[in-house]
């Protein structure tokens, strides 16, 4: 299959228009048949649910080359299921979960020519995302949907490679006590825009929150989990006891790569933020599907100066550890578990 013409090696993380996205409509209480379309805006009424009560809700997991040439994502199925857990919280309706892998898997099939070649440091972004197209004006759930994906092909997310960034302390909550931050919707990133802009304008990455009912405890920045390492080796996993972390794929496959691959032990409990600034870790990082884990070096705000010391500058060994094996198994070159690489092409 003859490839687009794109410099991918310089690509920057941002949207760019590919051949075919993926569209079905939910109405009269059931979905569509679905299918690739060519047509790449949409038009709505002016009283869709999502543009007042914000019914939108998304995914995002990336399609690749593998060193032998397939093309293939890694554990859609959670994405999928992930989803479900964000309509079902939003009272939007469920997307059939095999449906959604399926939907994934014809979606890149049509766009194979725009997925990076490996080696490329490049990606094939897939985002799923569902929105309320019905009408409402009382407060209450709509009765139409519609399910996309867009795929865009994207550079790495982090454009300073592995060089150790700063982050600094949010002073706003990212989610209610009564907990919304652990779905993947647009409400949350749309609250974390203030404070996201002011952490970049003071020269920050990104902003750490802290829990939104006692602001003790770390829970994650805007958007990816965080992992630390302590002084015994030990990866340590912030648990958040309002339940509202976002259950990054990333970070559960980290974990079972810590444990089960890399026999590290692996300790998941609620991290206050003072162990953080007593001294007690050594290495920080940020996961997620874009970056897989972008090391944190410093944490800085009012009165507060934290380093990683094992990890200031650049990853420290754990985090770089658990990265390559990560991304050498995404890439077929290391085995992993059983159905994480689901093969598209
Ligand atoms: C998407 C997301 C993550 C990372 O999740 P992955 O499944 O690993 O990509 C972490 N935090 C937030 C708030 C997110 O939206």
């Amino acid at each position: 299959m003859e490839k687009k013409d794109l410099d991918w090696g310089s690509l920057p993380f941002s949207y760019m228009k590919t051949d075919y996205s993926y569209v079905c409509n939910y109405k009269n209480g059931a979905w569509e048949e679905g299918g690739l379309t060519t047509d790449h805006s949409l038009q709505m009424s002016e009283c869709a649910g999502v543009l007042h009560y914000a019914q939108t809700i998304f995914e995002g997991l990336k399609a690749y080359t593998t060193e032998s040439g397939d093309i293939v994502c890694f554990r859609p199925d959670l994405n999928a299921q992930r989803m479900a857990d964000s309509a079902a919280r939003l009272c939007m309706p469920e997307f059939p979960q095999d449906k959604f892998v399926e939907a994934v898997k014809e979606v890149v099939t049509a766009n194979a020519a725009w997925v990076p070649p490996f080696g490329s440091g490049a990606t094939l972004y897939v985002r799923p995302y569902m929105f309320a197209t019905g009408d409402v004006i009382g407060v209450k759930p709509a009765d139409e949907y519609q399910f996309r994906i867009l795929v865009t092909p994207v550079g790495p997310y982090f454009k300073g490679g592995d060089t150790a960034v700063t982050i600094t302390v949010a002073d706003y909550d990212r989610a209610a006590p009564h907990g919304t931050g652990n779905i993947k919707a647009g409400l949350n990133y749309a609250m974390s825009l203030y404070p996201g802009e002011k952490a970049h304008a003071a020269g920050y990455a990104e902003n750490l929150y802290l829990d939104s009912m006692t602001r003790t405890y770390v829970e994650e920045t805007g958007g990816a989990n965080i992992l630390l390492v302590d002084k015994d080796g030990n990866l340590v996993v912030p648990q958040s006891f309002t339940n509202s972390i976002l259950p990054s794929i990333t970070r559960r496959s980290l974990v079972v790569v810590a444990r089960d691959i890399l026999g590290m032990n692996v300790i998941e409990r609620p991290v206050k933020f003072q162990e953080i600034l007593d001294g007690d870790f050594v290495e920080c990082g940020m996961c997620g599907t874009a970056a897989v884990i972008s090391p944190v070096g410093h944490i800085e705000a009012e009165g507060i100066d934290v380093t990683f010391p094992d990890g200031a500058e650049t990853s420290g060994p754990v985090m770089h550890k658990l990265r390559s094996t990560l991304t050498e198994i995404q890439s077929g070159k290391v085995e992993g578990p059983e159905g994480w690489v689901v093969k598209i092409l």
